[in-house]
């Protein structure tokens, strides 16, 4: 009796031990790859987000995010062939397909004859499924260098075309950048698309409906802007869409025996960096954060099969934790008094005095308090005094009984921001792109070949390998 015990237990054993071997050795390569991409995110941006939260909650020191948990690390180079400040067609190119280009080229090399093609293409041709997933137009640089070939970035019509005959599986954005042509008089993109076999679907009860599995479809979000983004996440609405639903729903879809590559790009960190609005690029951080949450509790379902990697293609803004003025004070707390997008806030402002000729002195100052939480009566004299030589340098350039344009209501709204932005011990050295190497996060298979210091052809490169994706 003792020893049938014994033997059935060395038998479970043993059965385990097996198919544990089994299921081990038979994982060559990752299933399930999710392959993120801030753009313009500098790790400054990253750590501003962290610090932020730790600050709110009267802490010094950083709130880790999801993705600064991955047990990987590495650090990029960015430069383009033929510039070292990239762009993103440039660094979207070297991402997707591993080989430098020239600025503003998509899929090509910068001679532009040799067509380069991304590792979403390849895995496509291994048999995985394909998600591309963007919180801007589809036909931006940065979805656009994993399925087009273009000499320009700027070639809306022809980029969007080339996704309609992508036979990518999901699309999931903010639309089509121009989908009738520059002059809005070709076939509509979306009438090409449909004829090439996608869906189409744009409201929420569409999309939220939506589970055929085997068709190809394009989601556009039902909160599209005029610029076909999505809004930024300070300014988002409750319950409206959002990247980390389009991530749910594509998961959803895309999930197969041959698993899927799917690349999410927040594209509006970068536009934020671009004004210089150090709040909403801290939300649009946090946001692209809960999209890598939602991949990162499917990695926890999925933790041998599945690749989570996150990147950016460079930073924006030449952002900097401190002030001169300031000296050792930080007060990121104070990005909490920011409740819209410099964007929207510029919008609402125009409309609210753009069928006057002038606008007061104390109405002035009151833009500050109501949008930057910034007290007439609690302004430094170097406040005072930035303020002055605007308004003054406003009042006398102006004609009397011309309307007050957006520009002058521009120039305003960024005074605020920049006296808000170093009230918050934050400053930029540009309104461009710069040069500073980006940092690698990763978790899951083979995750360790990201660690280190490397360029960023290197990320495709590694992937590919790790993928076994054919040259
Ligand atoms: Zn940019």
């Amino acid at each position: 009796m003792k020893t049938n015990k014994c033997l059935q237990l060395f038998l479970i054993l043993s059965f385990f031990l097996f198919s544990n071997f089994f299921l081990f050795s038979s994982v060559t390569s990752p299933k399930y790859v999710f392959f993120f991409i801030g753009d313009g995110m500098g790790i400054p941006h990253v750590n501003l987000a962290e610090s932020y939260l730790a600050a709110i909650n009267d802490k010094v020191g950083v709130e880790k995010l999801t993705f600064t948990r991955f047990p990987v690390f590495g650090l990029s180079t960015t430069y383009a062939e033929n510039r070292y400040i990239t762009c993103s067609a440039a660094a979207g190119t070297a991402l997707s397909t591993g080989s430098k280009t020239s600025i503003n080229t998509i899929g090509l090399a910068s001679d532009h004859h040799d067509t380069l093609f991304s590792i979403a293409y390849r895995a496509k041709q291994k048999g995985k499924k394909i998600g591309i997933i963007s919180s801007v137009g589809i036909n931006h640089a940065t979805p656009a260098a994993f399925y087009a070939h273009q000499v320009s970035r700027n070639h809306y019509y022809e980029i969007a075309l080339q996704a309609t005959k992508s036979d990518f599986d999901v699309f999931a954005c903010g639309g089509f950048i121009q989908p009738k042509g520059v002059n809005n008089d070709f076939k509509s993109a979306y009438d090409i698309a449909k004829e090439n076999g996608y869906q189409v679907l744009n409201t929420n009860e569409s999309i939220q409906n939506y589970n055929r599995k085997n068709e190809k479809v394009m989601f556009v979000s039902p909160n599209t802007l005029e610029n076909n983004s999505m809004p930024y996440a300070i300014d988002r609405k409750n319950n409206s869409y959002s990247l980390h639903n389009f991530l749910e729903k594509s998961i959803s879809i895309l999930d197969n025996e041959n698993g899927f590559f799917i690349m999410l790009e927040s594209g509006k960190i970068d536009w934020a960096a671009h004004n210089n609005d150090a709040a909403t690029v801290v939300h649009e951080v946090i946001d692209f954060d809960k999209s890598i949450k939602i991949a990162y509790d499917f990695y926890l379902q999925h933790p041998e099969e599945t690749l989570i990697i996150i990147t950016a293609d460079h930073e924006t803004g030449g952002l900097g934790l401190g002030y001169d003025k300031n000296g050792y004070k930080s007060n990121f707390s104070n990005l909490q008094f920011q409740k819209k997008s410099f964007e929207t806030i510029n919008q609402e402002v125009f409309q609210k005095y753009k069928t006057t000729n002038n606008i007061s002195y104390q109405d002035f100052l009151s833009i500050g308090e109501e949008y930057f939480n910034i007290s007439k009566t609690e302004l430094s004299p170097s406040e005072l005094q930035e303020l002055e030589t605007v308004y003054t340098s406003f009042n006398s350039s102006r004609s009397s009984n011309a309307n007050i344009s957006i520009e002058e209501i521009n120039v305003f709204i960024k005074t605020y921001l920049d006296i808000f932005n170093h009230r918050a011990s934050v400053a930029w050295t540009t309104h461009f792109h710069t040069g500073t190497p980006v940092g690698v996060w990763a978790i899951g298979y083979k995750s360790n070949e990201f660690t280190g210091n490397y360029d960023n052809t290197d990320i495709p490169k590694k992937l590919a390998k790790i993928m076994q994706l054919m040259p």
